[in-house]
């Protein structure tokens, strides 16, 4: 997708502190971060949000998750805690329209759920 910000930063048009890449998946640091640690983890495929998704992309998904897990070791958050966050749509408060998954932490979070 030409004109999606996260597609261009996978492509090194528009630079990124990159934390994790492999030939599915990009992840970097938001550049607005809303905690001490807050990772951005994408596919490289451009999917809008979780509603495009289907049977196709299980192993996709799988494999987001298992590296957030990975991510977080690594990043030294993983015995404290970290919270994982996909927002779907406009009520959700998504703003790029490429799917992603927040890896947030560091520090104590209010529950929403
Ligand atoms: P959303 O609100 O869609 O769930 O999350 C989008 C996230 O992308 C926001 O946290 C925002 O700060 C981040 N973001 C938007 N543009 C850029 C950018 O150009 N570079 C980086 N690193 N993060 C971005
Ligand atoms: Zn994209």
């Amino acid at each position: 997708m030409s004109d999606c910000i996260f597609c261009k930063i996978i492509n090194g048009d528009i630079p990124s502190q990159k934390v994790y890449e492999d030939e599915l998946i990009y992840a970097f640091r938001d550049i607005n971060p809303v905690a001490p640690v807050h990772i951005l983890i994408i596919p490289k495929e451009h999917i809008c949000c979780a509603n495009e998704l289907n049977d196709s992309h299980k192993e996709l998904i799988g494999h987001i998750i298992l590296t957030a897990t990975k991510i977080a070791k690594a990043e030294g958050i993983a015995e404290d805690g970290y919270r994982l966050v996909n927002n779907c749509g406009e009520n959700a408060g998504q703003t790029v329209f490429h799917i992603h998954f927040h890896l947030l932490a560091g520090e104590k979070f209010d529950r929403m759920v």
